[in-house]
Order: C-alpha cells, then sequence, then structure tokens
C-alpha cells in the first residue's frame, strides 16, 4: 500500500481545499411560474419548458371528481 513520505500540515492540507468550495447555481425565472429553476431545463415546479408543458404534474390531475360524485 502507497503511503505517504511526509505529513501533510494542517496549513497545506487547507491550501489545498482552499478552491474546494462549490460555485453557486445560476437559476432563472421560469416565465409560466415564476419559481427558480435550472437554465436549459425543464421547470421543476410546472413541468414547463419553452412556454409550454412538456411534463405532465401530478398536482394537475384533478381526483377531486371521484370524492364529489
Ligand atoms: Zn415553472
Amino acid at each position: 500500500m502507497a503511503v505517504p513520505q511526509n505529513k501533510v500540515t494542517k496549513s497545506r492540507r487547507n491550501m489545498r481545499r482552499a478552491h474546494d468550495a462549490l460555485t453557486a447555481a445560476n437559476p432563472a425565472e421560469c416565465p409560466n411560474c415564476g419559481e427558480l429553476k435550472r437554465p436549459h431545463h425543464v421547470c421543476a415546479a410546472c413541468g414547463h419548458y419553452d412556454e409550454r408543458e412538456v411534463v405532465a404534474k401530478a398536482d394537475e390531475i384533478d381526483l377531486d371528481d371521484e370524492d364529489a360524485a
């Protein structure tokens, strides 16, 4: 098994990790529902892309008809 020849000091370790930070996403506003969404992705909230619905969302299925009948 390979073994490190020298101890990596806290300073050197932390200097290496100085570049590990994640950058924030670049959210864009959905033109349909106004929710923040990832650019070039279908809106997770309403299933729209390019101002038309491409993914049917479950909450738009009307289940109240069975209860009322
Ligand atoms: Zn949306």
